[in-house]
């Protein structure tokens, strides 16, 4: 008999967010103006849990519920009170409130080790089922960090449970295709990516969920160790308003001017591959390396670089050219020529903090985590490679790169060649291929062992799973999915040479800046196709370093069943793609719209025309899987992109992210794919392609 402990939590209803939701006065979302609604993914992940009870046959199994949040969070415990849940169980506290994923994790946990002991009675056949991520944070950070505090594996991103001989072969989404796993053994924690048989409440559930006691534990109950503000290990610097996209949104109405626009991009030349949300040019520098001690322009934020500059104005004034000639008399000048700008207590700090000129987290390397299969890095690695190129160059120290697998070697030149020194390498052929319990041990063990300052992971859903493990077992706090990183000082704190990680949350609506506090590292994992890869230099050396870990079967989790990854052949270097989404409706349209435009272009165009799809199409039969454009698919950059009844989800959009002109073609005026093109046109696929295609022609 297996159990299911469901996690479910209360977030606000992004999908409602208006103008009105926004401060006018500092652009931040008011979280109080928003409705607060169940995580939708949590809503799955009770449907899939309810699904592997049936179809285990298993009606005495129980599903528990469990959420932390505010009192009013028992709503969605109720909702699934009202659907599949037979006990439901807030985590309540004030002392809990304003945690980062770290101190989420941590209490969930905590609570979860309770369930087991006292409602469970120590049987270890249960599952953890939880919504891949929630709306809010989008950090998918939160099920990895509980299965790292409970030892238990970690199985990501599924979205089918199928019961097999006695036990369940789970389908999940892995970069480029899909995987078939079973754990080794239970219990097991699962996080849901997508599944589509809702759950609905029935009457005598419904009139059972408005009786039923919802049990209240608080954080003295379950004794976590790190909880709230204090127990996390990021803290949010500043919450801004996304800057508008660099692309025109533009509408056109007559399919000729979409046919004479489409044949201009095709010309190229409107170059957008510059890092996009990696805005900052300057170069930073470490305070001991800049021409003038007294320059301190990249302080967390503006208002600060500010303070800064007037301060090194004044004491050029007044002729001061070491922090030792500042004594009280000096101050005494220094506050009258400032006027109110600052107070006394603030110029003392900003004294102080000349005197720190090192790296906070120490010299450690800049270190990115590569991410491969079949002896081929995955381009996301490269492009981090480059980022790490430039923050350790600002540092002051050397690029490494750690490898897990096995039969490693052949990979180090072009690693060494795209910008790293050091490559570290972890063999075993227990690492042949990625499990997350025996990689995160491997990759930890070496972060252990040499203490970069720095390390980042790809996005991608290995890098979103393996980092919060690995993070939380050497612990250190992680932002996920940053778009920019970048080194600052907070000098007036003597803190020196922090990254700087910003990331988009609340669905996109709003950009958090965030840094690492409590750590011996900074750890982040960021978007692929965001941060550019540099030209190889093949001339360039580096070394490779071995680096052994105690590997044996127990660390091994999963049992791979089956994997399915795309194939090669298709040509995502040619200069246009024109893409097919859900949208397209059937194998049949795909096949004869898409393939009439593609046809059309590269006859006009003269030039090679490929296919795309979208995920969607791709789960829909209308393409092979090697043609999926996107996160988990490919990332390109082509002169043209034309987007074919394609949403715009942020997985697909992430993967065209370098792309110079994007068209989008989709019957719903408001698609979301409108807000992130050049140019669009309003209209079902069907009709608009054959006058399309005529047009062209
Ligand atoms: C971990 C993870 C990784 C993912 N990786 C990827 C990835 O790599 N790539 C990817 O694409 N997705 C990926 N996804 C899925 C992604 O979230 C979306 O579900 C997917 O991109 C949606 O595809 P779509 O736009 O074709 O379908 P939908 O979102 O269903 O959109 C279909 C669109 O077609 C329009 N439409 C319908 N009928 C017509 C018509 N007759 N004419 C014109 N327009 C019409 C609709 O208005 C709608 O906008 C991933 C998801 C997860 C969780």
């Amino acid at each position: 008999m297996s159990d299911y402990i469901v996690l479910v939590k209360q977030v606000p209803d992004v999908s409602q967010i208006t103008d009105n939701a926004f401060d006018p006065e500092t652009g931040t979302l008011v979280r109080t103006r928003l409705a607060s609604v169940i995580n939708e993914l949590d809503t799955q992940a009770l449907a899939f849990a309810n699904r592997m009870r049936q179809d285990s046959n298993d009606r005495t199994g129980k599903i528990i519920c469990l959420s932390m949040g505010p009192p009013m969070a028992e709503e969605v415990l109720r909702y699934g009170l009202g659907r599949a849940a037979d006990i439901a169980i807030l985590l309540t506290d004030r002392a809990l409130g304003g945690a980062d994923t770290w101190a989420t994790a941590n209490p969930l946990a905590f609570a979860v080790r309770k369930i087991v002991k006292e409602i469970l009675k120590n049987d270890s056949d249960y599952y953890v089922i939880t919504g891949m991520q929630s709306v809010d944070g989008d950090t998918a950070q939160v099920p990895p960090q509980i299965a790292e505090e409970l030892s238990l594996p970690c199985i990501a991103y599924a979205t089918k449970a199928e019961f097999k001989n006695g036990r369940f072969e789970l389908t999940r989404i892995i970069s480029g295709g899909s995987q078939v796993v079973a754990p080794k053994k239970l219990p097991v924690i699962i996080t849901v990516a997508k599944y589509e048989y809702p759950l609905f409440a029935t009457f005598a559930a419904t009139r059972r969920a408005s009786k039923v006691q919802v049990i209240r534990w608080g954080a003295a109950d379950i004794n976590a160790v790190h909880i709230g503000v204090t127990g996390s290990k990021t803290s949010v610097i500043r919450v801004f308003p996304p800057g508008k996209t660099s692309r025109k949104c533009r509408q056109l109405h007559d399919v000729k001017d979409l046919a004479a626009m489409i044949i201009e991009s095709s010309k190229g030349g409107d170059d957008k591959t510059a890092q996009k949300g990696d805005g900052q040019k300057r170069k930073y520098v470490l305070p001991a390396k800049r021409a003038n001690k007294f320059d301190r322009s990249f302080e967390g934020t503006e208002k600060e670089n500010e303070d800064y500059r007037l301060l090194a104005d004044t004491l050029k004034q007044l002729g001061i050219k070491d922090v030792t000639q500042i004594d009280d008399a000096a101050q005494e000048r220094i506050l009258a020529a400032v006027g109110q700008r600052f107070h006394k207590k603030a110029l003392e700090d900003m004294i102080e903090g000349f005197k720190f000129t090192e790296p906070t987290f120490k010299k450690g390397e800049v270190w990115v985590v590569a991410e491969h299969k079949d002896g081929a890095v995955h381009p996301a690695t490269f492009e981090l490679v480059g980022k790490a190129r430039e923050l350790a160059d600002s540092l002051a120290t050397k690029v490494g790169v750690v490898a897990a697998g096995y039969q490693l070697e052949p990979m180090a030149k072009e690693l060494i060649a795209a910008g790293a020194d050091n490559i570290y390498i972890i063999e075993d052929k227990l690492l042949r291929v990625f499990d997350p319990t025996a990689h995160r041990k491997a990759i930890a063990d070496a972060i252990n062992a040499y203490w970069p300052q720095i390390v980042l992971y790809a996005a991608t859903p290995q890098g979103r799973m393996l980092a919060p493990m690995v993070s939380y077992r050497v612990g250190c706090g992680l932002t996920a999915d940053c778009t920019g990183l970048d080194i600052r000082d907070s000098s007036r704190k003597g803190d020196i040479g922090f990254l700087l990680q910003t990331r988009p949350a609340l669905g996109g609506n709003v950009m958090a800046t965030i840094r690492t506090k409590s750590s011996r590292s900074q750890m982040a994992t960021a978007r692929p196709g965001v941060m550019k890869r540099l030209p190889p230099d093949y001339s360039k050396t580096g070394k490779v370093i071995r680096h052994k870990v105690e590997l044996s079967q127990n660390d091994v989790s999963l049992e791979i069943i089956k994997t399915e990854t795309a194939g090669g052949g298709v040509n995502f270097n040619a200069d246009v793609i024109v893409s097919g989404g859900k949208g397209m409706q059937s194998r049949d349209n795909y096949d004869r719209l898409l393939g009439a435009l593609c046809q059309a272009l590269s006859k006009k165009l003269q030039t090679q025309v490929e296919r795309g799809a979208s995920r969607a199409a791709v789960e829909q039969g209308f393409i092979e899987r090697a043609h999926q454009v996107g996160q988990t698919g490919t990332s390109i950059g082509p002169k043209l992109y034309v987007a074919l009844g394609i949403s715009g989800a942020i997985q697909h959009m992430i993967g065209v992210a370098n792309t110079e002109t994007i068209v989008a073609i989709n019957s719903d005026p408001s698609a979301p794919i409108f807000k992130q093109c050049d140019y669009y046109f309003v209209g079902a696929i069907e009709d608009t392609i054959p006058s399309l295609v005529q047009a062209l022609e």
